[in-house]
Formats: structure tokens, sequence, C-alpha cells
């Protein structure tokens, strides 16, 4: 079960990153919000989730497979995680924010996540009046 690929970069700066150079001015681990976004834009009332693929289930994701080991376990424990994700998200949405989970796997193509975070970013429907 291997979590982290060989790099130091963590998703998650790495996503930071890309905000800051997208001009977006943001906040981290909002701790009021459902699940503790992992990045808090609260001028826009958007937060993102950096998740990683095998803890929180990422479907289809080749880097999701429950180990061979304890298989029973580890598919009780994700689906878990997977259903409080869920909970959270609509917690959010009900308070009148928007949410995108970013997954690990994603975080490499820089050009897809870039495109990713600015579609999520200008959605004209959440726009300040
Ligand atoms: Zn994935």
């Amino acid at each position: 079960m291997s979590r982290i690929h060989g790099t130091n970069t963590k998703p998650e700066l790495e996503v930071r990153r890309r905000l800051h150079s997208m001009g977006f001015r943001f906040r981290l681990h909002c701790s009021k919000l459902p699940g503790k976004p992992d990045i808090v834009l609260p001028k826009h009332k958007k937060a993102i989730f950096v998740h990683g693929c095998f803890w929180h289930g990422h479907q289809g994701c080749k880097r999701s497979k429950p180990p061979s080991s304890n298989v029973q376990f580890w598919t009780a424990k994700i689906a878990k995680t997977v259903e409080r994700d869920r909970n959270n998200r609509k917690a959010l949405v009900e308070l009148g924010w928007q949410a995108l989970t970013i997954w690990s796997c994603e975080i490499k193509n820089t050009e897809f996540l870039e495109k990713r975070l600015r579609e999520f970013l200008d959605d004209p429907a959440s726009e300040e009046k």
C-alpha cells in the first residue's frame, strides 16, 4: 500500500501553490465548516478538499485499490470515509457553500488541475452580488 509517491510535495501544497499563482486568496483548514475543508475561499463561499485516492476511495482510480490483506477491514473503513465526505459536502451546500474535491492523482497534470480550479472558482453562479 503505497500512499506517498516519491516526492515530498504534498498534493495539498501543490493545489495551494497553483491557486496562489492564479491569484486567489484562500484560508486553510477551516474548522468551522463541515469536514474541515483543506482550502477555503470565504469571499467566494467555496471550499476545496484535497483527497488521497486510497483513503477517500476515489472511484475507478487505480490508486484506490485496497491492499490484498485485510480487504474487508479496509473496504469498510474506506466506505465510512466516503460516506462522511458525502455528508460533509451536503452540509456545506446546505450552508450555501460550494465544494470541490481534488484527488491526489489529479495533481500531477497541472494543466488539468488549473482548469478544474478555474472552472470551479469562476463559476458565476456564486459570484458576489
Ligand atoms: Zn485517484
